[in-house]
């Protein structure tokens, strides 16, 4: 760090992302990434046409997608706004909604990014821990006093609030902001958007980085009342204006003409994951119940950080983080049914040369 950094970043641990290596061909099971490409349809959509027009800033307002997405969604236009992923939009609502009154909460796991916006910004955040078999004490949340963000399904762990559960938080904290991460909705979980219209106080944030197969894009969009996406929209228009870049947006609009096959995909990615679980657990593996695109998951004769060094000499990346609670466990993301069966073969294979 040079000496002109501000006093008050000395103590910010940054965010770490999974490794992105481009040394070597590994089999990417780290970031969650779909083993999918885009649909040809939005591989179509960046044509030569579009990228001359690269020459023009982007639309700010993102209209002709926010369009399209409140058609696909049942909403107003004014209920969405679009992001540069959703990390940028969870910088947003940290910015718009949080201050030295009005605090915020999240689980102990979670998201790593969430406790960065709240040290980068300043402000002042409680971690509730999970219960023991890392799910959500939803009565945690009643009434807490404070503004509440909750992945759904939550990661690492891939377990997956009910609506229902959502909805005794929404109705409990009616003056703080409830914000439902939904990146990994699509496998399995359910949304929250339909609550959008009854709870003033929520906000549903997607990516398209996931089961839209568009991590490399930098998509998100959040979905909530008026008032808070016009708050959410005063942070952007303070910041960046056009944070969302034109190919991106094409690629975001011709993505929702091809539902059908994302909703393809993300059956298989279900399929396999199922798969997965059913023969990890055969080789005495302990996991969550994954309502996600990755697994979490542990063998009580191997430690995390040994298996993680295993598989990764074997070619096959996967995640794992050296923090209490969970530093026996692995966060591997479904990858094509292909590459399951190589990371099985590798695991059966550590297996048979580890002896605690
Ligand atoms: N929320 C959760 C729970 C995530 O796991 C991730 C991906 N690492 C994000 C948000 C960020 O996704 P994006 O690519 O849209 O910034």
């Amino acid at each position: 760090m040079s000496r002109f950094l501000s006093q008050r970043l000395l103590s910010l641990d940054a965010y770490v992302p999974g490794e992105q290596p481009t040394d070597m061909e590994f089999i990417k099971l780290n970031t969650n990434e779909s083993p999918y490409p885009p649909p040809p349809g939005v591989v179509s959509a960046i044509n030569a046409e579009e990228i001359e027009k690269l020459r023009l800033y982007p639309s700010p307002d993102g209209n002709i997608l926010i369009d399209k997405l409140a058609k696909f969604y049942g909403v107003n236009t004014d209920n969405i706004i679009i992001g540069n992923g959703s990390d940028e939009l969870l910088a947003f609502a940290f910015l718009a909604f949080c201050d030295k009154t009005r605090h915020i909460c999240f689980p102990d796991i979670t998201y790593g990014f969430y406790p960065v916006y709240a040290e980068l910004y300043d402000l002042p955040y409680e971690q509730i821990p999970l219960k023991e078999d890392f799910t959500i004490g939803v009565s945690d949340y009643f009434g807490v006093g404070k503004n509440i963000i909750i992945a759904n399904p939550n990661a690492p762990t891939g377990i997956a609030l009910k609506l229902i559960e959502i909805e005794s938080i929404l109705k409990t904290n009616p003056d703080h902001v409830v914000l439902i991460d939904e990146a990994y909705v699509d496998f399995g979980a359910d949304s929250a958007i339909p609550l959008i219209k009854k709870y003033d106080n929520l906000i549903v944030m997607h990516t398209y980085s996931k089961a839209r197969s568009m991590a490399g894009a930098r998509l998100a969009y959040a979905i909530a009342s008026a008032a808070l996406i016009e708050d959410l929209n005063r942070m952007k228009y303070s910041f960046n204006p056009y944070n969302v870049n034109r190919l991106t947006q094409v690629a975001g609009i011709a993505a929702l003409d091809n539902d059908d096959y994302y909703k393809e995909k993300q059956r298989e990615i279900i399929e396999t994951r199922e798969d997965a679980k059913s023969r990890l657990r055969d080789l005495g593996f302990i996991m969550t119940d994954s309502m996600a695109n990755f697994l979490f998951t542990m063998h009580p004769d191997v430690s995390g950080a040994d298996l993680y060094a295993a598989l990764r000499s074997r070619g096959i990346l996967v995640r794992h983080w050296n923090k209490a609670r969970i530093s026996d466990y692995l966060r591997i993301t479904v990858g094509t049914k292909e590459q399951m069966d190589l990371l099985i073969a590798a695991m059966s294979d550590i297996l048979s040369q580890t002896h605690k």
